[in-house]
């Protein structure tokens, strides 16, 4: 992996482990959820999620995918209940997406995979930062969605009209006023387990909590997805496709249900 790692051949998923030997530790992500096997926790609360319009602050490519940031320098976007304890804050929000409609989801229900999976990345403020919650067993939340090839999605539509400008790696555009609530499903059933992050540093710090209910993106908009590139101006131009790690090993590791 001398030139960093990507989702090529040469440095892709199976050679993350040359640099980041967790890769082959004991809660990695993502995994297959099979839906018989996870566990109904009545215990599991209602997904608390409360944004703000006004965090949000800019969209960025930055190689791997793209994602819009948020400010979390306050309690203003967070998520609480559900399997966490505390106050968790939004710190972004990232996709990854296959080359074609087939592919492209982190996770698999059943081994079924979806065509992209979007990923909302919380961190838990007992910690002073993000980056100091990103090495902790309970630093980070990461809401899960599946998006299911279907009728176009207006609010997604509203995140895909900004990558007009950042279609290279390393471009950055203001995104302000969105409110990231419009993106989930209608009903917040989900599966939770303690898994990891899914690109390098792949550390083993994510409460994942996966929604079972998918949102639907037009034929057309996945083809938005990947007019973006993986390769910085003046590169040989490579489309940004099937940025996602395949499922891992559970390794004895419990899925639970929010729901019957
Ligand atoms: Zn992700």
């Amino acid at each position: 992996m001398s030139h960093g790692w990507g989702y090529a051949e040469n440095n892709g998923p199976d050679k993350w482990c040359e640099s980041f030997p967790i890769a082959n530790g004991p809660r990695q992500s993502p995994i297959d959820i099979v839906p018989s096997a996870a566990q109904y926790d009545p215990a599991l609360q209602p997904l608390v999620l409360k944004y703000d319009p006004s965090t949000s602050i800019d969209i960025l490519n930055n190689g791997h995918s793209f994602q819009v940031t948020f400010a979390d320098d306050n309690d203003n976007s967070t998520l609480t209940g559900g399997p966490i304890s505390g106050t968790y804050r939004l710190k972004q929000f990232h996709f990854h997406w296959g080359a074609n409609d087939g592919r492209g989801s982190e996770h698999t229900v059943g081994g079924t995979k979806y065509a992209a999976e979007l990923h909302l990345v919380h961190w838990n403020t007992k910690y002073p930062s993000f980056s100091d919650a990103a090495s902790q067993p309970d630093g980070l939340a990461v809401v899960g969605v599946f998006l299911e090839v279907g009728g176009e999605n207006p609010q997604l539509q509203t995140v895909l009209d900004a990558l007009d400008p950042i279609k290279a790696k390393g471009k950055q555009t203001s995104f302000a006023n969105f409110d990231p609530s419009t993106l989930l499903p209608s009903t917040l059933d989900y599966w939770t387990y303690d898994g990891s992050l899914t690109t390098p540093p792949l550390l083993e710090s994510v409460t994942w909590i996966v929604c079972k209910q998918s949102i639907s993106v037009s034929p057309a908009q996945m083809q938005k997805f990947r007019s973006l590139l993986f390769t910085a101006d003046g590169e040989e131009p490579c489309c940004m496709v099937d940025n996602y790690r395949p499922p891992q090993p559970l390794k004895g590791r419990t899925v639970r249900a929010s729901f019957k």
